[in-house]
């Protein structure tokens, strides 16, 4: 090891000759020492290496700003496009009022939503318009994304009601139809409408809104008059739930359901097969959670099917 050593310095202490020859006149000769010469090799890599750096870091910067740039232009774009398509919306909304007023339908929200409903529709319309009064580039990830949905849920909402119109019209002079006439399932009642009575048998506060129907799983569950599909979907405590608007002061309500196969502004016709029987929400067994409303107030089932 250290004769090895003693060969290396002794090799770098060695002078080397540097024969410089141009085209013309006489040729250059330099002593230099090998050390001399590795010194200069190594800062020569080094320079070259730093100034690669150097140049490479600024270019990564540079196309990370212009990437930015380009993002944020499309985003404003993006934004500009949504903000269009919702000013839009709100005239739909301006046109479907006037429609309702000329064809002499109820107007805005829906007449016979159960209060709650109504409350969290509203809840949700006021969320709705703080969010649009912001500056789109304001907004956070989960609020951009809540601004979306909430224009999709506008534009769903705002189709359903077309539909209902269209239905309405086409619907004036008949209303036969519009009428709950049918039982929605074949099962049988196991709890009727009104209040109930406790184990004392006075009656509880609670009154029960519907009647229930307790069937096997999976058994059918029809519409009982013809009508368009308010609302498909989870309810707080009435799980799975369809809501459907008859027209002529009619509707009616089918919770605990599971399988819907409507949609909101679907038509439906009378005996169509809805969704089938589960147990979804507030509820302790398989039943039909059945409501008929009536100009705004649930009324009595059981006038409405023999
Ligand atoms: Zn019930």
């Amino acid at each position: 090891m250290g004769k090895r050593i003693n060969q290396l310095g002794k090799l770098l202490g060695e002078r080397v000759d540097i024969l410089v020859m141009p085209r013309m006149g006489a040729s250059l000769k330099f002593k230099v020492r090998v050390l001399t010469l590795v010194g200069i090799a190594v800062a020569w890599v080094a320079i070259t290496l730093a100034g690669l750096l150097f140049f490479a870091s600024g270019y990564n910067s540079q196309v990370i700003k212009a990437e930015n740039e380009l993002m944020h232009v499309k985003m404003r774009l993006i934004g500009d496009e949504l903000e269009r398509g919702r000013k839009y919306l709100e005239l739909t909304r301006t046109t479907d009022m006037q429609m309702r007023q000329m064809l002499g339908m109820p107007g805005g929200q829906f007449v016979n939503m159960p209060k709650d409903w109504q409350t969290t529709k509203e809840e949700e319309d006021r969320r709705a318009q703080a969010l649009f009064q912001k500056d789109l580039k304001d907004l956070t990830t989960d609020e951009f994304e809540a601004y979306i949905d909430t224009l999709e849920d506008n534009a769903k909402a705002r189709l359903a009601s077309f539909q209902e119109i269209a239905w309405f019209f086409a619907n004036r002079r008949e209303g036969l139809n519009s009428t709950p006439s049918i039982r929605p399932s074949s099962a049988p009642i196991s709890s009727g409408f009104g209040y109930r009575l406790d184990p004392f048998g006075r009656r509880t506060t609670k009154r029960h809104n519907g009647v229930d129907f307790a069937g096997k799983p999976d058994s059918p569950i029809v519409v009982t008059a013809d009508g368009v599909v308010r609302h498909a979907g989870w309810v707080p405590s009435y799980g799975q739930a369809i809501l459907v608007d008859h027209g002529f002061g009619y509707s009616t309500l089918y919770a605990h359901t599971t399988a819907i196969r409507v949609k909101a502004g679907d038509v439906v016709k009378r005996g169509d097969k809805i969704a089938t029987m589960g147990s979804s929400g507030r509820s302790t067994g398989t039943h039909l959670h059945y409501e008929v409303w009536k100009d705004g107030q649930a009324v009595n089932p059981r006038n409405y099917f023999k």
